[in-house]
């Protein structure tokens, strides 16, 4: 299992060699897929990965920097299928906090060359608090934010997410209001992580490590000002902390994760 990185920024402009958040986590010949910010079709493909691998698609909410890249997505895979003919009647399951996105983007993709007829069927799904897939032994749970604005007896907006499988897990914060948003999730976190549009990298680790809840790695990815401005002085407060195992992550990185 390892996690491939294709976008490592926060909603910023555009900014060099980084773009907004999006992430797979790779495991026996499938893809999952997590956010999908601007381009991250066109970065995972140069990068060797196999989009009609994917099997499900979770947005962590409906925010551009999260989601602008998911028409093209779509899109690319139907490209590349109408030339591999390798998804003939198979479901790719796309899970979402705000089913009014799957009916804009589908509108959109509906536009396009041959009224996006495909080969596959996509199958969107609400995201709620609790388990929201298993697949070839690969589970996903997800769990709300305080990211979005949230009235009471409305459904939740904005979620974190556990992925587990092979004995390992990884937690994805998404956008969080902080520790306690995620902190459900943590028992025998392995890689952690962990957003800093929000938040200062240094005071997210010193917190879990005050609570005795410090993943195997903490790894930083959908970078705000503190990163983007300070990469140096960001490492050297991280470096300076004690039994922390950290990473600041990059578009291209990959996380291997053993078997
Ligand atoms: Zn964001």
């Amino acid at each position: 299992m390892k996690i491939r990185l294709f976008g490592s920024c926060s909603g910023t402009e555009p900014v060099p060699g980084r773009h907004h958040t999006a992430f797979a986590v790779e495991r026996r010949g499938g893809l999952y897929w997590f956010d999908a910010g601007e381009s991250c079709a066109h970065t995972a493909h140069l990068s060797g990965a196999d989009l009609l691998s994917i099997r499900h698609i979770v947005i962590s909410h409906t925010h551009m920097d999260h989601i602008g890249g998911l028409a093209h997505l779509l899109w690319t895979m139907r490209k590349l299928d109408g030339h591999a003919h390798r998804l003939d009647g198979q479901t790719v399951f796309l899970h979402l906090p705000d089913l009014r996105a799957w009916d804009a983007v589908s509108s959109l993709l509906a536009l396009t060359e041959g009224g996006f007829s495909c080969r596959f069927v996509i199958r969107p799904g609400l995201i709620g608090d609790g388990p929201l897939f298993e697949d070839n032994g690969l589970a996903v749970s997800a769990l709300h934010t305080r990211h979005l604005p949230h009235a009471e007896g409305e459904p939740w907006r904005s979620f974190g997410f556990s992925i587990e499988a092979d004995g390992k897990k990884i937690v994805y914060t998404g956008d969080t209001k902080g520790y306690e948003d995620y902190a459900p999730l943590l028992d025998g976190c392995d890689v952690l992580l962990h957003e800093t549009g929000h938040h200062h990298p240094a005071e997210v680790a010193k917190r879990l490590i005050d609570e005795g809840r410090a993943p195997g790695l903490l790894a930083f990815l959908h970078h705000g000002r503190d990163i983007l401005n300070h990469p140096d002085e960001q490492k050297a407060l991280l470096a300076a902390i004690p039994d922390l195992s950290w990473r600041i992550l990059n578009d291209g990185d990959v996380i291997e994760m053993g078997e």
